[in-house]
């Protein structure tokens, strides 16, 4: 199964993403991820990411689009789950040929929608466990708060993305993300066009609810 995710930074699609793949035993790439992982191996490719990264801004297409590209043929064989990609028009249209050229199907594609302002708060209360980066806390939310200032799933050490706690790097990439004329929310128009014409299968969720209830209307929808 392929699945595309769409949704703010702090709409918790990282969270359900982990959950879809483990249990569908999907490849889950994340364009984010895969930066970071550059960033911290100090790779060509991570220095000149982390520039773009630190303010906010899209890495320019021509580094993303081969990285996640070449990422999705490598790892992607037995069904994948993308996340962060693609975030623009441009993105979008290169996925979908790629996707055309070797013959494979988006299966699903989600979009998780968040106000603005919930998306902002949320991602300046978002802390990462040193363990898993998936392992769910957040100051800001009562349901995933950690535990004495500890990860709340295994007790690991918790730090905060750098590009987390600038509010104006926040508002930035949120700019990106509710573009709906060239940015993220018009690369998920574009597939959700793809979906009436029957090429894939759309599900909207409403990511103001908790983390539980959003997994169980995800899992209803994928039947
Ligand atoms: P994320 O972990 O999805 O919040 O991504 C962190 C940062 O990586 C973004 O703010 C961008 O600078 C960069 N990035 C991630 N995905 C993409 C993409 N599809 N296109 C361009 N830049 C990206």
């Amino acid at each position: 199964m392929n699945i595309l995710v769409f949704g703010p930074n702090g709409s918790g699609k990282g969270t359900q993403g982990a959950l879809l793949q483990k249990k569908f035993n999907l490849a889950h790439i994340e364009s984010g991820a895969i930066f970071r992982e550059h960033i911290g191996g100090g790779s060509e490719l991570g220095k000149k990411a982390k520039v773009f990264i630190d303010r906010g801004d899209l890495v320019p297409d021509e580094i993303t689009i081969p990285m996640v590209l070449e990422t999705l043929k490598s790892k992607g064989e037995n069904g994948w789950l993308l996340d962060g990609f693609p975030r623009n028009t441009a993105q979008a249209r290169k996925l979908w040929e790629e996707i055309q050229k070797t013959g494979l199907k988006v299966d699903y594609v989600v979009e998780i929608s968040l106000p603005r302002d919930i998306a902002k708060n949320r991602i300046l209360g978002r802390r990462l466990c040193k363990n898993d980066n998936n392992h769910p806390n957040n100051i800001h939310i009562d349901a995933i708060k950690p535990a004495d200032g500890k990860c709340r799933i295994c007790g690991g050490e918790l730090s905060a993305r750098s590009d987390d706690l600038d509010g104006r790097a926040v508002d930035k990439r949120h700019d990106i993300y509710y573009d709906a004329e060239n940015g993220t929310l018009a690369a998920a128009r574009f597939f959700k066009r793809l979906a009436d014409q029957g090429e894939t299968k759309y599900i909207e969720l409403d990511g103001e609810g908790d983390i539980s209830a959003i997994r169980d209307k995800l899992l209803a929808a994928l039947g």
